[in-house]
């Protein structure tokens, strides 16, 4: 099997599963009890976040653990955006998590304001800094799309942003940046930012929240005080420990030039058959690419057969194959249904590739043939 899937999920490595038996058979313990056994949990804990937090280059007690991203999205949202009557502003290549909040925040009678994409799928900078306003609140921007592989200049933005009015807060779904590209959110200048263990090797069902010192943000979820008071529950050790010991692991392995090798190939032997690429100003890891004449979901079904699973953009919403961020650069309902999303992780080489990208023409010749 070839897995050409990554953006929606990874395989979780070895070291995260390590951690994920001694977190289940040994160390089973409630971090929050006074015994020995249970301080050893704590202090794995701990240690896991401050790993995190030496990844992203801010202080351990800035870093929250969540349940997914889309809670920290959530979260965010819900206990970012302190004035109710103001604006807030939202790119519109948001992942569903954030969208959703965005609209919630209107149905709640905020001005919510949502900003253009340039063709290539990253913010329009112009519609951006002209939708801030001494009003303005809050501004959540993706780092890296998930539909298209865009990657947004969030350091450069945030200081425009904090430049037009510095209390607006600034938030960043870094899901599918994180341990790709190097980001040290100090510089970003970001005062949230959102990832999630899942796309990098680590369990399903744990994210992180940063969150900037000095910022006084109350609880999503309340009980028993966990996360220094802010996130309730009981801690979800497997995950926090698998989370820490996949980043670590991803972040030393992940070989950028050889995707963007791979991701070249595909991309040089798809054009011929009139593929079009979506997006420009992308992170290797994601493609996303509109094939003409075909419809997607039958492609992805045949390449299943065969052995090759491949995306048809976000895995949330590939239900509908009404894809709002691909509307959003300007393609068609014809371009959107052809569309497929190949996304590149750890385990991939330039042999599956080769293979895959085989398949793939072969398939969608089949498929036009088909279609005549
Ligand atoms: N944000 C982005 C950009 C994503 O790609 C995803 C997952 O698809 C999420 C948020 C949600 O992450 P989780 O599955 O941890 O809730």
């Amino acid at each position: 099997m070839i897995f050409l899937d990554n953006a929606s999920t990874t395989k979780v490595c070895s070291d995260a599963i390590a951690s994920i038996n001694l977190a289940c058979e040994e160390l089973y313990f409630n971090p929050s009890a006074l015994y020995g056994e249970a301080l050893k949990v704590r202090n794995l804990i701990e240690e896991s976040r401050r790993e995190i937090a030496t990844l992203l280059g801010v202080a351990s007690d800035e870093i929250y653990f969540t349940s997914c991203a889309t809670e920290s999205n959530n979260w965010a949202f819900e206990r970012g955006i302190k004035n109710k009557k103001g604006n807030i502003v939202v790119s519109s290549s948001e992942h569903a998590s954030v969208y959703e909040s965005a609209m919630s925040q209107k149905s709640k009678g905020l001005d919510v304001r949502f900003v253009k994409l340039n063709s290539d799928g990253t913010i329009n900078e112009d519609d951006l800094l002209s939708k801030i306003d001494q009003d303005t609140s809050f501004v959540s921007i993706i780092h890296c799309s998930n539909e298209t592989g865009a990657v947004n200049d969030i350091g450069r933005l945030c200081r425009k942003i904090k430049e037009i009015n510095s209390k607006t807060l600034v938030h960043s779904d870094g899901v599918q940046a994180f341990c790709k590209t190097d980001v040290k959110l100090k510089s970003l200048g970001v005062d949230f930012y959102s990832i999630s263990g899942h796309k990098v090797g680590g369990l399903k069902g744990i994210g992180v929240l940063y969150i900037k010192k000095g910022l006084f943000i109350s609880p999503f979820i309340t009980g028993g005080g966990q996360e220094r008071g802010l996130r309730s529950g009981t801690e979800n050790v497997a995950g926090i420990l698998s989370f820490s010991k996949a980043a670590k692991y991803y972040k030393a392995h992940y070989d950028g030039e050889l995707i963007r090798k791979m991701r070249a190939y595909l991309i040089a032997e798809l054009i011929p058959l009139g593929a079009i690429i979506n997006g420009a100003n992308n992170s290797e890891s994601i493609l996303s690419v509109s094939v003409p004449g075909i419809k997607a979901e039958i492609l992805q079904h045949m390449l299943s057969d065969d052995g090759v699973i491949i995306g048809l953009g976000s895995a949330c919403s590939a239900k509908s194959r009404n894809n709002r961020v691909l509307s959003a650069i300007g393609k068609t309902q014809k371009e959107i249904e052809g569309s497929i999303r190949i996304s590149f992780g750890l385990g991939n080489d330039m042999e599956q590739v080769m293979r895959a990208t085989e398949l793939i023409k072969n398939n969608i010749t089949k498929l036009r043939g088909m279609m005549l």
